[in-house]
């Protein structure tokens, strides 16, 4: 039974929960400012806020189905707080949002907005319409005009590590993924709009920038100078700013590793010896399946390139096993390029056929308890390189921005240049400072040390 009408109104609390990759976590910040502009204060309890957003997932089922099923509590609360005369808008957003449009609303009579990733610097008007026609809005348009240019400036910065958006969109179509589909073709910001936002993030005490990409490594926005720049011209201008420590970027494709990124990393000091770099597969076939454009081969030297250049590099990547038609022989190929290249971490899935993508069309889908058990072997195998590196670790004094309190009273959590947590005591007044920490002990997941004299 669809709850009683209750005029919504504009202002009020709202509560964002952001679902999936980091570019969402960024997406959802910017959310959060554009509604402040309009009287909008950020609450972190759903109870209280007038209006309720999702900022959506829709990379494999069980991402997208985790939204529903969440949309199912909020159906209940926003009849509740009917019953108690209180209106609450429930916006839907993100990749859910774009990939589904209308068969959200159809799905779930709950939601009054659904609003797409190239339209969320429109959720105040979209708001105010839902409040003015009384009626559900579903915007998935790609506007013409940029979002980042009318969002408004950065709101002081949550702690000394910020995400930093910079290109957007894919227009690799691998055959699994929805990403071209739901974010878009390719689009990469200005030089000088980028830097305008990293000034901004770092004179509010940021010292710690992760530039994001859904394909970042193919940056190419125009610079200064008029002309096209690449990602790492772009690190190398970034990193003369005064106060900011630490470059990151993510996520990378293979292909587009160019000459130049890879030197950065030998010689750019403020550019993190670490790198995302998804290789999906071991096996030559499924690559080509995949639309991947690169061979196991191919993967191993690009490796091998960038370990030349940077050898202090910890490797990360993305793997999925079960794609369609894989043979366990193919699984072993994959098991085979990750014992040889040997990642500090690494995120692993069981194939996920989204409506939409070809390889959804293709038959031989491999069974679920095949793809379960080949998941669980690969994961043995990552974990225990994991640790390796971890382990590894332990002895070393290694430089850490420490970013929060710990759950431990006196404790602080930061992050080494390899991208691990590290637990230290340590005072509050540390936090945003980047202090060596001798790593004694690691666990699966993290390092303890103890702060050490520079
Ligand atoms: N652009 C990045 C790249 O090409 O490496 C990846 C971005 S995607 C948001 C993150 C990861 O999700 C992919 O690297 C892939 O491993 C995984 N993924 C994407 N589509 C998937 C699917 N249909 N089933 C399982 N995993 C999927
Ligand atoms: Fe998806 Fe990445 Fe392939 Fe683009 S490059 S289609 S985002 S997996």
């Amino acid at each position: 039974m669809s709850p009683p009408a209750v005029e919504p109104r504009l202002g009020g609390k709202v509560f964002v929960k952001s679902y999936g990759c980091q570019m969402n976590v960024y997406d959802s910040e910017r959310m959060t400012e554009a509604l402040a502009e309009h009287g909008y204060s950020h609450t972190s309890s759903i109870d209280d806020a007038d209006l309720i957003v999702l900022n959506t997932c829709h990379i494999r089922e069980k991402a997208a189905e985790k939204v529903y099923s969440e949309l199912g509590r909020v159906r209940e609360l926003k009849a509740e707080r009917a019953a108690a005369g209180r209106s609450t808008v429930v916006a839907v957003a993100g990749c859910v949002a774009q990939a589904e449009g209308p068969e959200v609303l159809a799905r779930e009579p709950a939601v009054d907005l659904v609003v797409g990733p190239q339209s969320y610097h429109r959720l105040p008007e979209l708001i105010a319409r839902i409040r003015r026609e009384n009626n559900s809005v579903v915007d998935t348009e790609f506007p013409r005009e940029s979002k980042f240019a009318s969002l408004p400036a950065r709101a002081p910065a949550q702690g000394p590590a910020a995400f930093l958006t910079v290109q957007e969109g894919c227009d690799k179509f691998c055959t699994f993924c929805v990403v071209p589909y739901t974010r878009g073709t390719e689009y990469s910001r200005s030089v000088a709009d980028i830097e305008r936002e990293a000034r901004n993030l770092v004179g509010t005490g940021v010292r710690e920038i992760t530039l994001l990409g859904q394909n970042v490594n193919a940056y190419h926005g125009s610079g200064p100078d008029g002309t096209s720049w690449s990602l790492a011209q772009l690190i190398r201008h970034l990193a003369n700013i005064e106060g900011l420590a630490r470059l990151r970027y993510t996520t990378s494709h293979p292909r587009d590793m160019s000459d130049d990124l890879i030197a950065a990393h030998g010689e750019e000091e403020k550019l993190m010896p670490y790198l995302h770099l998804p290789f999906q597969s071991g096996s030559d076939r499924i690559l080509a399946a995949m639309n991947r454009k690169h061979t196991a081969e191919q993967y191993l030297e690009l490796v091998a390139r960038i370990r030349a250049a940077q050898p202090q590099i910890a490797l990360s990547t993305d793997v999925i096993v079960g794609f369609p038609g894989e043979t366990e022989r193919e699984f072993e190929e994959t098991l085979a390029l990750t014992r040889e290249v040997g990642f500090a971490q690494a995120y692993s899935f069981k194939y996920s056929a989204r409506p939409g993508t070809p390889a959804a069309k293709l038959g031989a889908q491999v069974p679920d308890e095949v793809k379960s058990r080949r998941l669980l072997r690969l994961r043995e195998q990552l974990n225990g390189q994991q640790s390796a590196f971890n382990t590894r670790c332990v002895g070393r004094v290694l430089p850490v921005l420490f970013e929060k309190p710990g759950r431990r009273t006196g404790q602080l959590v930061g992050r080494s240049p390899y991208l691990q947590a590290v637990h230290a005591e340590a005072a509050l007044g540390h936090l945003g400072r980047i202090l060596p920490v001798e790593i004694l002990a690691c666990g699966p997941n993290s390092l303890a040390g103890v702060i050490r004299p520079a």
